[in-house]
């Protein structure tokens, strides 16, 4: 385009809702975790669309799958079958160990669609009593912004007004088994699903301690209660394992993926489950008119088959660990700024100090960042998410690491 980015930004802010606040940066082009905006300032990607951009922006295997399909079939709908989607279930049950699939697109539809195969269930195979199904979630998490999913969630921006809330929730305390053994006692019989991610992303990069998905596999085992995760974001690699979950052996009964299922092109979530639970829904009592399409279909394959080919799980463990030594460093260079760097692979937070104990804010950094090119967001006041393309350079890590070490000492 011709336009540039204040005059776009200000187009946005009259013509579009209000419901982001975003960096004013403007993608324009991509490469990889290249970014380019419209007046070709360059910048390296360091939230990769919440991880939705796993292989990197416009991946070469990906396009291709892309344009191929596109040229060829993109929708069929599931009213009639599509000769890709039979293909996809295949790999993508092969891949994670699973009887099968139920496909839809965004990672909110994912979770709608197994907290709804987990009250069906619930009352078709424990014997819950009708319209008493309870679900257990976690506080701090973020699984979407529909209103049985932001039902869930602990957070008043996400709640404030959108009331009445769903029934059939209880929250407990994240990473914490007793709490969770506590409310499996307490609501016992009724309890069809404990809904958790194995990482909690928007909440801040929370890492539980070990050991935490074990016991809650155990405790879900022993009160016969689907033990649900939430690998929209923490899945295909992003933490150094295709599954998040694989890091402590553990094999929920079921998996929703999204996000980088569609390597950042469309988008692709996908609900995993063995037959016992899947069987629970019959024709006509989910769907989605997308979700299957031949077009997602072809992008998914090549989303994962990228994922395994280029060994961008291996990859991301690699380097995330290489670089929060980096970055380890720096906090033991401005431990009065930085309290805390964690994270898992290449799902990684910096935690600063709060600001009026002398700290500075994670969005000053962030603005700090981007005038050196790096592309990070804040969440809360102070905490910097660093999660870029799992194909990112050692160097360009190193690069990043170094503009954050010269952003403090500039500060
Ligand atoms: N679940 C988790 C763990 C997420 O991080 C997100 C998005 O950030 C979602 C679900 C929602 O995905 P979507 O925005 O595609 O609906």
């Amino acid at each position: 385009g011709t336009q540039g980015t204040n005059e776009l930004i200000d187009m946005e802010v009259k013509y579009s809702a209000h419901n982001y606040h975003p960096v004013p940066v403007m993608f324009s082009r991509a490469k990889d975790a290249n970014v380019w905006d419209p007046e070709g300032r360059h910048y390296l990607d360091f939230l990769s669309a919440y991880s939705a951009v796993n292989q990197g922006h416009c991946h070469p295997a990906v396009m291709k799958a892309l344009v191929d399909q596109a040229q060829r079939l993109t929708l069929s709908s599931r009213a009639f079958h599509n000769d890709q989607f039979p293909v996809f279930a295949k790999m993508l049950t092969d891949t994670f160990g699973y009887d099968m699939v139920l496909p839809m697109n965004t990672g909110a539809e994912g979770v709608e669609t197994a907290l709804k195969l987990a009250r069906k269930w619930g009352y078709e195979k424990k014997g819950i009593p009708n319209d008493e199904a309870v679900v257990i979630s976690c506080c701090g998490c973020f699984h979407g912004r529909t209103i049985a999913v932001i039902s869930m969630s602990c957070d008043n921006e996400a709640t404030g007004n959108f009331g009445p809330m769903l029934p059939g929730l209880v929250k407990v305390d994240y990473g914490d088994a007793s709490a969770l053994q506590k409310a499996l006692e307490e609501h016992g019989d009724r309890v069809c699903a404990f809904l958790f991610e194995p990482i909690q992303g928007e909440a801040g990069v929370v890492v539980p301690v070990d050991g935490y998905l074990k016991d809650v596999r155990r405790l879900c085992t022993e009160h016969n209660v689907l033990m649900m995760a939430d690998e929209i974001q923490t899945g295909m690699g992003r933490t150094g394992k295709m599954l998040a979950c694989d890091w402590e052996d553990v094999r929920p009964d079921v998996v929703i993926l999204g996000k980088a299922l569609g390597a950042g092109v469309i988008p692709v979530s996908a609900v995993l489950a063995d037959k016992e639970v899947m069987m629970c829904i019959r024709p006509g009592e989910h769907g989605s008119t997308f979700g299957g399409n031949p077009l997602a279909s072809a992008v998914g394959m090549a989303a994962v088959e990228v994922v395994k080919s280029e060994n961008l799980a291996e990859r991301s463990a690699i380097l995330g660990e290489e670089f929060r030594q980096h970055l380890e460093k720096i906090r033991q260079k401005f431990p009065h700024l930085i309290s805390k760097v964690r994270g898992k692979g290449l799902l990684n937070a910096v935690v600063m100090n709060q600001q009026g104990l002398g700290g500075v804010s994670a969005y000053e950094i962030c603005v700090g960042l981007k005038e050196r090119g790096i592309l990070a967001k804040p969440t809360h006041d102070t905490i910097i998410r660093l999660s870029p393309p799992l194909t990112i350079s050692a160097q360009n890590l190193k690069d990043a690491a170094d503009a954050f070490e010269a952003v403090l000492e500039h500060d």
